[in-house]
Order: structure tokens, then C-alpha cells, then sequence
């Protein structure tokens, strides 16, 4: 029999989870080369949106991926100096254009912890924690990759852990910092924004105080916010409130408790600080790699792009990377010209700087705007936008990126 064709994913975040698993999933042998000793449970990614289910659907998991988190119909804008609320958006308006019409709220972790067992149970498979990229080269025959295990310090145990793999294709999906995007010297254009985001996880029920749905944007002329709810691995339910900080502000002074609780006073009077479950602070960045092939490795998800929470897109684009990196590692399998395989880097790329990269821009403006008349225009618009049903689809269309995968079929 011949053998199968070899992939190595070096990252085990969600993006790299599920192009593993999509690759394993289409006959190519993986190897997933995962730095951390296990699964990152930190808040970041939990909105999936309909697009995205879709591709979730077809890698055969997507019962035990909405039964995890919460199904959300509706998200909100607010203004937060009237503490009004703006225009509410209803996924309904999209039932004839998805079999999912609405936003799933599962965490991210939770799609990694689906993926490893599966992957595992797979011929020619594997998912390794404590394994970093450290070297890659390639060649025209394949990629030769050099890894790192994690066995404890001391340098004889680091230099007996190196270890050499060769596979036909890699795929660098080891995040924002990419080793291998820098191994390869691909720029990462774009900027870093001067403050950070504080995300702030409570138990407080904001539903109940606020009236708010699960998933909701807060202009404010003074300070902006998101506040949506997750399951939480208990399923009792908690909300993640994301505000930035002030520039000159540490992550020591933005995380102590007092300013925890003034940031959440802001929000609601009512909050209490043993409600808080977790705090931390992120940088956040628009940036993406000037290219996303390289030879025979691939980038994929925050390795080639970057972008600020608000429209929670980051990682639903690093999922349409990996099912798009899939079909286009099929092609190379079939020997397909060099032309096809950049096909991979003209559709993501662009796709990534007209949708991504402009809404997430854009929602951070619409939310941050101080200038009274410019924020009145623009919550003016999500009021009119809302009464249209034809605007409001059509706005939804591009939220849920529904449009971003018609768009990608027309890229050739
Ligand atoms: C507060 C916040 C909220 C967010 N909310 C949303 C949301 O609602 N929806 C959304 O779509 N996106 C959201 N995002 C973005 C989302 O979290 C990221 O886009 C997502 O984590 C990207 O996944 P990834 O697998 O590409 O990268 P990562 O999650 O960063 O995973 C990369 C993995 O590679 C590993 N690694 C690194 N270097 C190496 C190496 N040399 N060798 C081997 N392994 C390596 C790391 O340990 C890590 O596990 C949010 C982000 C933040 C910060």
C-alpha cells in the first residue's frame, strides 16, 4: 500500500486542532506538535458563528460542540452613556441561508478537548503536549522539522529531547508568534494597538440586572465594553466583560482588585469582587503575514493574522484557514501546480483584510468614537440597519461570514 501522505501541525490551539483533524479526517497521516504540557484554558475565543458551524458540522462533532456552549439568536449594541439600549441583530433573518441561524458561545478549549481523543483514535495520528518547533527546512521533496520535548530543565535532558521529524507538509498554526512564520522571515504587517484589553470573567448575571441578551456591544463616550455570557466548563453559566485599558495603565494596576471592581461598577452597580472568577489583559494587534505559503509549509490562524476581539472573529477565520488548507493540501497530494497552491494565500489573505480585518477595525471605532456627532451618525446607522430587514440581513450575512465563504469562491 502506498503511504500516506504526512502533515505536521506544529500548534495545538483550536486552529491547528482542526486542521489535524480535518486532514486525518481526509486520509493524510498527522503529527500535532503542541508546546504547552496541555490544553490553554485561558478566556479567549468563544463565539462561533454560522459559518463556522458549518465547517464544524462536517468534521462530525457539531451535537457535542452546541450541547457545550450557549446558543445565541440575537446580539446587541448599546450605548453606554444612556445605558440604552441601540439595535439588537436576530440571527433568525438567516434561516434560509444556514442550517445554524445563530452564534454558538462554546470556549475555545472545549473544541480542542473534542479534537485530541478523536484525532487520536485515528490510524497514523498523533497529538503531542510538551513538543515545540524549534527548526524547520524544506526541501523539494518535503519539510524537516526539528522538535523540541519538554522533559525538564537541564541542558543533557534538553539536548537528549531534540528530535528530527520529516513530513511532506507543515502547517505553522503555533499563534501570534509564530516560530515558524518567523523561522521563515514572512513579514507580519500591520500595527499593535497602544492599550490592551482587561477581560474580566463573573459570575454576576448581567441578563438579569441589564436586560441584555448574551452577546453585547457597549459604545461609551468615556469607555467602550463587551459583555457576553459562556457556559463555563460547569455549565452554570458566566460572563466574560472585555474593556480596554488606559495606555500609561500596568497590567499589575489594570488587574488589582480595586480597579476590577470599578471597571465592573462601571458596567453595574451591582457587581461584587468574590463574583470575579478570572482576570487577565491581553495585547491586541491588526496584523497579517505577508504571504501564507511558504514552499511547503502553511500558515494558518494567528499565525497569519491578528485582529482585535469586538465581532469575536479571530478564530472563526482561523477554522475557514484550516478547512481551506485542507482541500488545498489535498490538491498538492494530487500534485497540483505551484499557481493552484497560492490559491491557498489569495483567498485567506484577502478575505482575511475584507472582512476581518475591516469589521474588526471598524466595530472597535463604532464603539470607542468620542466625537458627539460622529457617534450619534454611527448609532444612528445600527439603528437603521436594524429597521431594514434587507440591511439587517445583509449585515448579519457579513458578521457571521457567511459572505467572507461566498466571496472565497469567486477567488481563484
Ligand atoms: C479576549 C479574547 C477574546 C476572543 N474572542 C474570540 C471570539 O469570540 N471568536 C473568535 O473567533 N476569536 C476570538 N478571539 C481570538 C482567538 O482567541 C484566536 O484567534 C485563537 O486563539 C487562534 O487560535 P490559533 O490556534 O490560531 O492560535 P493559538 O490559540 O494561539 O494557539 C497556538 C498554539 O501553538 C502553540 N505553540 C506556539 N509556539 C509553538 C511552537 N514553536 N511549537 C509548537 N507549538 C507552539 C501554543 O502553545 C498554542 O497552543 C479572542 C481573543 C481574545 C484575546
Amino acid at each position: 500500500m502506498a503511504r500516506a501522505a504526512h502533515v505536521i501541525v506544529a500548534g495545538g490551539g483550536p486552529t491547528g486542532a482542526v486542521a489535524a483533524l480535518a486532514c486525518a479526517q481526509r486520509g493524510f497521516r498527522v503529527t500535532v506538535l503542541e508546546a504547552d504540557t496541555g490544553i490553554d484554558d485561558n478566556p479567549r475565543a468563544a463565539t462561533t458563528h454560522p459559518s463556522t458551524l458549518e465547517y464544524l458540522a462536517q468534521l462530525g462533532f457539531i451535537d457535542e460542540f452546541i450541547a457545550a456552549g450557549l446558543v445565541c439568536r440575537y446580539f446587541q449594541f448599546w450605548d453606554r452613556d444612556t445605558r440604552s439600549r441601540v439595535a439588537q441583530f436576530d440571527h433568525e433573518l438567516l434561516r434560509d441561508e444556514t442550517p445554524y441561524p445563530y452564534a454558538v458561545q462554546t470556549e475555545q478549549h472545549k473544541l480542542v478537548q473534542m479534537i485530541v481523543p478523536r484525532l487520536a483514535a485515528i490510524d497514523g495520528c498523533s497529538f503531542s503536549f510538551g513538543a515545540e518547533v524549534a527548526g524547520v527546512e524544506q526541501d523539494a521533496d518535503g519539510v524537516t522539522v526539528t522538535v523540541r520535548r519538554n522533559v525538564g530543565t537541564g541542558e543533557a535532558a534538553q539536548a537528549a529531547a531534540t528530535e528530527v521529524l520529516r513530513a511532506d507538509w507543515l502547517i505553522a498554526a503555533d499563534g501570534g508568534r509564530s516560530t515558524v512564520r518567523k523561522l521563515l522571515d514572512v513579514p507580519f504587517e500591520g500595527f499593535t494597538f497602544p492599550e490592551r484589553f482587561t477581560v474580566l470573567t463573573t459570575l454576576h448575571d448581567f441578563e438579569r440586572s441589564l436586560g441584555c441578551c448574551w452577546r453585547n456591544y457597549l459604545a461609551g463616550s468615556q469607555e467602550w465594553a463587551m459583555i457576553f455570557k459562556v457556559a463555563g466548563d460547569d455549565m452554570q453559566g458566566r460572563w466574560r466583560a472585555v474593556m480596554p485599558t488606559r495606555e500609561t495603565e500596568s497590567d499589575e494596576q489594570a488587574l488589582a482588585d480595586a480597579s476590577v471592581l470599578s471597571r465592573l461598577r462601571g458596567l453595574d452597580p451591582a457587581c461584587e469582587l468574590d463574583q470575579v472568577v478570572h482576570r487577565k489583559t491581553y495585547n491586541v494587534h491588526q496584523r497579517v503575514a505577508a504571504h501564507f505559503r511558504v514552499g511547503r509549509v502553511y500558515l494558518a490562524g494567528d499565525a497569519s493574522h491578528l485582529n482585535n476581539p469586538i465581532g469575536g472573529l479571530g478564530l472563526n477565520c482561523g477554522i475557514h484557514d484550516a478547512m481551506e488548507l485542507v482541500e488545498t493540501l489535498e490538491a498538492a497530494r494530487d500534485g497540483a501546480s505551484e499557481e493552484r497552491l497560492d490559491r491557498y494565500t489569495r483567498r485567506r489573505r484577502t478575505l482575511n483584510m475584507e472582512f476581518i480585518q475591516e469589521q474588526t477595525i471598524n466595530n472597535k471605532k463604532r464603539l470607542e468614537e468620542k466625537d458627539p456627532a460622529a457617534r450619534q451618525r454611527r448609532l444612528d446607522e445600527l439603528r437603521q440597519t436594524e429597521a431594514d430587514p434587507a440591511r439587517q440581513k445583509a449585515f448579519l450575512l457579513r458578521t457571521s461570514l457567511i459572505a467572507s465563504v461566498r466571496r472565497a469562491a469567486t477567488i481563484e
